[in-house]
């Protein structure tokens, strides 16, 4: 058995959180052989749901699951950790401005950038999910000094994996059977999922579904309004999907990307694709075989594409126009 990984999660009694603890227990984030210890952060408010969910974890008795702390404490929660898995923020209410939602939640990353730079391992990842998550991961980067910016990640794989459903679901494959899926940008309404460099069993999308008007049209709106139709089926928004794309994210910047594919991450730009430098927004990146990820060049971006991550990218720095305070 491999010495445990150290994983903190904030927002750890939330839905997404209730999903992704267990997941993580079992084994599924980091594979049958490692260990894990997991610090759970909540707010005081949260703690006793918190105390609950620990108990449902002691009943499952995971043969991976090393060590449990829970904390409202940010350098307790954070100490020694290998992974910092931002999922807590506070969600967006009714007559809140874009602005305001960003200020609140730009207040708690900055002290959580500011815990993971004192406290986590030298080698500490962070992605962030909570929302506006690109935002949120630009303001924890900025405020933790001393950790690289190439460790700062923000999640747009449940984008990804709804991408590559519809895509399977309107081709007659399965998900496995489409690759190269690319979401740029924003996790947000603005997101492009780019169907234009995706493959289908390696074939060019557009080769498979000719049916253009779909693609550009409800092929996109229905990625970007997902998380809308779910809440309107289920009268809750996305929990365990989002937490699968939480697994998936962590493995996939832990294990090699298969030759000539492609995950989607946000990352700090370093310039890629005219994208500003410094931005965290979401591009294709490869991992290689020494868990080393990099973003993968020469994606080629016709007019169309390029508009639509123009208009994500425009919407990231209005975003950080409006925390530019909090950016150190
Ligand atoms: P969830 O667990 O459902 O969601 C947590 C965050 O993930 C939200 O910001 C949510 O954004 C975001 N998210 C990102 N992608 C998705 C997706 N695809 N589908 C759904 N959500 C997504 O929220 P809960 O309210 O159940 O739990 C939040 C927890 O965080 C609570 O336990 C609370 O106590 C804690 N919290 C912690 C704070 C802190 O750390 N300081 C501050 C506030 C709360 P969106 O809102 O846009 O759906």
């Amino acid at each position: 058995m491999n010495p445990p990984i150290t994983v903190s999660i904030t927002g750890a009694a939330g839905q997404i959180g209730y999903a992704l603890l267990f997941r993580i227990a079992s084994g599924a984030m980091f594979g049958p052989d490692q260990p894990v210890n997991l610090r759970l952060i909540e707010i005081e408010p949260g703690m006793k749901a918190l105390q609950g969910v620990i108990m449902e974890l002691d009943d499952c008795a995971f043969p991976l699951l090393n060590d449990i702390v829970a904390t409202s404490d940010l350098d307790e929660g954070f100490k020694g950790a290998n992974w910092a898995l931002l999922v807590g923020s506070v969600p967006r209410k009714a007559g809140m401005e874009r602005a305001d939602l960003l200020n609140i939640n730009g207040q708690i990353f900055t002290g959580q950038g500011k815990a993971i730079a004192a406290n986590a391992a030298d080698d500490v990842r962070v992605l962030v999910v909570g929302n506006p998550c690109n935002t949120n991961a630009l303001i924890a980067m900025n405020n933790a000094e001393g950790v690289p910016n190439d460790r700062f990640f923000a999640m747009t794989r449940l984008d990804e994996n709804r991408a590559k459903s519809q895509l399977a679901a309107k081709a007659g494959v399965h998900n496995r059977d489409v690759s190269n899926m690319c979401i740029w940008g924003n996790h947000s309404a603005t997101q492009y999922p780019d169907f234009t460099n995706a493959k289908i069993n390696g074939q060019p999308v557009s080769e498979v579904i000719t049916d253009s008007g779909w693609l550009q049209g409800e092929f996109i709106s229905t990625v970007q309004q997902r998380g809308a139709a779910i809440i309107a089926a289920r009268g809750a928004s996305s929990a365990a999907s989002a937490a699968n794309g939480v697994v998936d994210t962590v493995r996939s910047l832990t294990t090699p990307t298969a030759a000539g594919d492609w995950t989607s991450v946000a990352v700090c730009s370093d310039g890629s694709y005219g994208i500003d430098a410094g931005l965290i927004a979401s591009m294709p990146i490869r991992v290689d075989a020494e868990g080393r990820w990099d973003i993968v060049p020469g994606v080629e971006l016709d007019e169309f594409s390029r508009a639509k991550v123009d208009a994500s990218v425009q919407e990231l720095r209005d975003e950080r126009e409006a925390v530019v305070s909090l950016l150190g």
